[in-house]
């Protein structure tokens, strides 16, 4: 296989907070992690999702959030917030877009059912969603924004997507929250979106709320 032309973009899990689930959530009681991912991409610095916002009353009350600045986040990868060149949100609840806040005028690509869904009462937190100088770009399925970088819709809202990434060891998939775990994705049989992010033959299926990886390992380091 030929190698691209450009040098291969690398994916930088985010360790953005721990929460712990409220009662009504299927994993209740659990405390699990809010990644957000840094594709360093030869066009420019990408942001998948932005971690839980500032603090929030109901929010913390319910989720116990312990959070880890999103600044310091990208510091420990030689970035500061100015770099990043656009933000893709995998969908608009509340722990995937709290720091879009924070990038007035940056491109956030989103999918046009999310952004319509994100409306509804309950949904997500709206001034985390619609801000001063939101910049929002929307999009209707799958389909190419860089070289070497997709996204795919894929399940868990009414816009949810997931971003494939190529490398040169093979193609990294950031699955966002199309499952909540790699067990789960490993499991997966049948839903046609997971099945097409396997199609890809990932070498690394990163999760937005689970520390294991798939096939197997930890979203502890740069891929
Ligand atoms: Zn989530």
């Amino acid at each position: 296989m030929p190698r691209p032309a450009y040098s291969s973009p690398a994916v930088h899990p985010l360790h953005l907070a721990d929460v712990v689930y409220p009662e009504g959530h299927p994993r209740y009681g659990e405390t699990g992690p809010v990644f957000a991912f840094l594709v360093a991409h030869p066009d420019g610095s990408v942001l998948v999702d932005t971690g839980i916002g500032p603090p929030h009353e109901l929010i913390d009350r319910l989720y116990k959030p312990v959070r880890y600045p999103l600044e310091e986040a990208l510091a420990g990868i030689g970035l500061a917030p100015a770099d990043v060149r656009l933000i893709i949100n995998t969908h608009l609840h509340f722990d995937h877009c709290g720091g879009n806040q924070f990038f007035p005028g940056r491109p956030i690509l989103v999918q046009r059912r999310e952004h319509e869904s994100s409306g509804a009462p309950g949904y997500t937190l709206p001034d985390w969603v619609d801000f001063p100088g939101a910049n929002y770009q929307l999009l209707d399925g799958d389909g190419d924004l860089l070289p070497g970088l997709r996204v795919v819709a894929t399940r868990h809202t009414p816009g949810h997507q997931s971003v494939v990434v190529d490398t040169d060891n093979g193609a990294i998939v950031i699955a966002g929250q199309a499952t909540e775990t790699a067990a789960e994705f490993e499991a997966e049989q049948e839903d046609s979106s997971i099945l097409k992010l396997k199609s890809f033959r990932p070498v690394r299926v990163l999760f937005s709320h689970d520390f294991a990886t798939w096939p197997q390992g930890l979203a502890s380091a740069q891929l």
